[in-house]
């Protein structure tokens, strides 16, 4: 009887660890599809994502090369 409640109990704790994987798996894939955010380049209009971008003065670019132009082309 002891050996069949630690059978069940080794079971439980299989099943207890696959849930918890698969539940987290699903969490990063539906995480990775709501936080992607693109914004465009100022200077030529490619759009890229926020975390790529150069911020400079409350605009994105796409490169520093582009961040450069638009400054000396404003001022
Ligand atoms: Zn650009």
């Amino acid at each position: 009887m002891g050996k069949l409640f630690f059978y069940i109990l080794i079971a439980l704790l299989i099943y207890w660890i696959i849930k918890s994987r698969h539940s987290k798996k699903d969490a990063d894939i539906s995480n990775q599809d709501s936080v992607e955010d693109t914004v465009n380049c100022v200077q030529c209009g490619v759009y890229l994502p926020k975390s790529e971008a150069i911020r400079q003065q409350d605009k994105y670019f796409c490169c520093q090369e582009h961040c450069d132009q638009f400054l000396s082309s404003s001022s």
